[in-house]
């Protein structure tokens, strides 16, 4: 399964210079926020294939003008040809925004989705906009990453951790692609294409179960 991702700026090569023939094996496109609606309305007429996304900061816009033909997987977890994508956007929480969490906000939105990991013995993609804390984000408020997604990497180990928001030409430190431990998380600015390959853990959410419910006991906030 190949797949385009893309994230926080619109690409002059894609936008400008559609070319057809280089995207004409795309199986899914993936948007990490904080780009136009009607980016990914163009995206998805020209490239034909599902195109699921989360919220940016700057996405607030999202609400009165969504983009067409595109669907949300905010606070889902997404099956796509049998591939688990679990969505949550937004970022760490500066001004009165409304894609913006505070950590405990965030922490509550993971929270509800334990049910649906449980019975889908968790997922293979997390798709965020902001990054997990310490994993390329960003010193300053609005670009510092959520310590519950450092958890959810290290419970259900997915394959991808894709996430947008911290630019790569920020400053010379950021990277496109880190690994950490089994997942290889991808920092998808402006855009980039991978062929998805499942890295074989597979989490049992049995023997897992009594591990998870304890790490919850110990969080006394929900
Ligand atoms: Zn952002």
């Amino acid at each position: 399964m190949k797949i385009l991702t893309v994230s926080d700026h619109e690409s002059k090569y894609i936008w400008d210079y559609f070319d057809r023939e280089r995207f004409k094996d795309i199986d899914l496109v993936i948007s990490c926020g904080d780009l136009k609606p009607k980016y990914l309305s163009f995206l998805v007429t020209m490239i034909h294939v599902p195109l699921i996304y989360v919220h940016g900061n700057h996405d607030d816009r999202y609400e009165r003008t969504p983009p067409e033909g595109c669907m949300s997987i905010e606070d889902q977890l997404y099956i796509h040809n049998g591939v688990r994508i679990l969505g949550l956007g937004g970022s760490y929480r500066y001004n009165d925004g409304k894609n913006q969490y505070t950590e405990d906000a965030m922490l509550r939105r993971v929270k509800k989705l334990r049910k649906q990991l449980r019975k889908h013995n968790g997922f293979d993609i997390l798709v965020t906009h902001s990054p997990a804390y310490g994993l390329g984000d960003g010193e300053d408020l609005p670009h510092r990453g959520f310590n519950c997604f450092n958890d959810l990497l290290d419970q259900y180990k997915p394959s991808y951790y894709i996430h947008g928001h911290q630019h790569l030409n920020y400053n010379r430190q950021q990277k496109r692609i880190t690994q950490h431990n089994e997942t290889t998380i991808v920092n998808a600015y402006e855009y980039y294409i991978f062929n998805y390959m499942h890295n074989r853990y597979a989490y049992d959410a049995k023997k897992n179960r009594k591990g998870y419910l304890a790490s919850l006991r110990g969080n006394d906030f929900y």
